[in-house]
């Protein structure tokens, strides 16, 4: 660690009730409760408008809170100026000023708090040092590659000594293939910085390669938090399950149940064994090559089969397994699966918990 080593401790993060509501409508955020390892990677997944940012944007401290409690390290912040809390934050396509050259965007919070000039560019070029970017400090943002522009963005939130560091979709204006190298660059920081990371994502891949923790949201509520491995292998809810994909979702005489795509077998109608609890007879509607795996759709008989009907079920199946027995549009096929391969599933979201205080 060289002095540019940010001089702070990880903080721990607990939000009590926390609630938010606007002018109108349900709560974007609905009495949400969660706990935040410090020196963690907390994901914060879901579908647009469930109230990821709203979430954010209130430990931050850039939007108000309506009720609870947002608790760093056992101190209560939501009265807190943004700038006295402890957290930065890192946006969107990384919103660095595009007149500035990275040393001055780097530098420019410091120069908001009244910092002299040699001191916040000497502690500037720094952190630049840190993220191996000193060699192009007099750059602006728009002579610099994608990965180069997310250094100095890192940087930047890095210089007023963050205990968390929160981002919001950081990665979402990227190409795909440099979102994969992206991700992992920012996995590598928090490591190495081992500050708390809050990471706002809406894709279940970038959250599963990112978290330590996942927490699931939907409608303002928490649905899920857990490990990416407990939340993909034990989805709580019918939504979780949907919402992470590569489930399917059931209904069978001892309830709701979720069980992974790659975790049923097929096997032809004819030689298949008697339907029962774990084996149910279905009809190939979608046949999609992926590489390693032959994805195939399915309908339960009697359901609609137009050309236009969405497949119910999927089914993984490996490409050598599909090389030695390929199945076609419209066969009719038994699938089965292992009664450990099946979970219960919630139908219902988590109900809020009420504030006590
Ligand atoms: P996410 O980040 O998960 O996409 P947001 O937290 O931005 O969702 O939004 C949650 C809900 O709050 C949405 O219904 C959104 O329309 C609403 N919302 C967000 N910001 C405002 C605002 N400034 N005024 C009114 N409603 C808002
Ligand atoms: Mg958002």
């Amino acid at each position: 660690m060289n002095a540019a080593a940010p001089h702070s401790s990880p903080a721990a993060i607990e939000l009590i009730a926390l609630t938010k509501r606007y002018a109108q409508g349900s709560p974007a955020v609905d009495s949400i409760n969660l706990r935040i390892t410090s020196g963690s990677y907390c994901c914060l997944l879901g579908p647009s408008g469930c109230g990821k940012s709203t979430t954010l944007r209130m430990m931050a401290g850039h939007e108000s809170v309506t009720s609870g409690d947002i608790l760093l390290d056992n101190r209560n912040i939501p009265n807190l100026p943004a700038a006295d809390r402890g957290t930065a934050m890192m946006f969107q396509s990384f919103a660095l000023f595009p007149h500035l050259s990275a040393l001055d965007n780097v530098a420019f919070s410091l120069k908001m708090k009244g910092m002299g000039k040699a001191e916040r560019l000497s502690r500037a070029r720094d952190l630049l040092d840190r993220v191996a970017m000193s060699a192009l400090a007099g750059r602006k943002p728009a002579e610099l590659s994608g990965g180069q522009q997310q250094r100095v963005a890192l940087a930047r939130a890095l210089i007023t000594q963050p205990r968390v560091l929160l981002l919001d979709e950081p990665l979402s204006a990227l190409d795909p293939f440099l979102r994969i190298q992206m991700r992992a660059e920012l996995r590598r920081w928090q490591k190495e910085l081992g500050l708390t990371f809050i990471h706002v994502t809406h894709s279940q891949e970038e959250a599963m390669a990112l978290g330590d923790t996942m927490v699931v949201m939907n409608h303002g509520l928490i649905e899920q938090v857990g490990s990416p491995h407990e939340v993909y292998n034990r989805p709580a809810s019918e939504f979780v399950a949907r919402f992470m994909g590569g489930h399917n979702v059931l209904n069978t005489p001892a309830g709701k149940i979720g069980v992974r795509t790659d975790h049923m077998q097929l096997t032809p109608a004819g030689q298949a064994a008697p339907e029962g609890p774990h084996n149910q007879r279905a009809v190939v509607t979608d046949v999609e090559y992926q590489g390693t795996y032959v994805l195939l759709g399915l309908q339960k008989p009697g359901a609609s089969q137009s050309a236009h009907a969405t497949a119910e079920l999927s089914v993984m199946v490996s490409e050598s397994a599909f090389a030695v027995r390929p199945y076609s549009l419209g066969e009719a096929v038994q699938l089965s699966w292992a009664p450990e391969a099946a979970h219960p599933l919630q139908a219902q979201r988590c109900a809020p918990v009420t504030a006590t205080a």
